[in-house]
């Protein structure tokens, strides 16, 4: 069967529990909004193709859950995409930015925690879709130019790096809990 895409790229959403991680894919892949919290179970995975300089890329979105309990599975996981690409792209999203009377973060610290770790930021909203667009594109666009500044990796198999949105673990603080993934 013929190829429908040109590249695949895998995209990983972590965060802690309650942040909007899913909300988001929701609102990417189906373009809807659900105001139930219904709890991701392990890991879980979502498709949208989009087109980035004429090609067709297409965006394996995975889901994890946060939870300390399921902690096993996703940290297994999270070792496998290492392994795909040495140089992983990392975007920070400050989420719900629709709320703003119950603001937990300030968007100059979620500016200044970017800047600290050298990846781009952007205050989302899945509810009202402000950013979200924007956030996995940027995030394909960064790829893209990725590879084609390397040209072994990825062009072996027609698929690109593994990438994930994240903060760095080990610097995991406290404010995170409500509003950044
Ligand atoms: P996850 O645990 O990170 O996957 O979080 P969910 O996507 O399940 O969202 C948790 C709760 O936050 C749900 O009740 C959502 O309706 C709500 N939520 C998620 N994103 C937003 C957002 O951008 N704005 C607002 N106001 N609520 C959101
Ligand atoms: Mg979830």
């Amino acid at each position: 069967m013929a190829k429908t895409y040109d590249y695949l790229f895998k995209l990983l959403l972590i965060g802690d529990s309650g942040v909007g991680k899913t909300c988001l894919l929701f609102r990417f892949s189906e373009d809807a909004f659900n105001t139930t919290f219904i709890s991701t179970i392990g890991i879980d995975f979502k498709i949208r193709t989009i087109e980035l300089n004429g090609k067709r890329v297409k965006l394996q979105i995975w889901d994890t859950a946060g939870q300390e309990r399921f902690r096993t599975i996703t940290t297994a996981y999270y070792r496998g995409a290492m392994h795909a690409s040495s140089d992983v792209e990392k975007m920070i999203l400050g989420n719900k930015c629709d709320m703003t009377d119950r603001r937990q973060v300030s968007k100059d610290r979620g500016e200044k925690l970017a800047i600290d770790y050298g990846v781009k930021f952007l205050e989302t909203s899945a509810k009202s879709s402000l950013n979200v667009e924007e956030a996995f594109y940027t995030m394909g666009r960064d790829i893209m130019r990725n590879l084609s500044t390397k040209t072994t990796e990825g062009t072996a198999t027609g698929v690109g790096g593994a990438l994930k949105i994240t903060e760095k673990k080990s610097k995991r603080i406290k404010f995170f809990k409500c509003s950044l993934l």
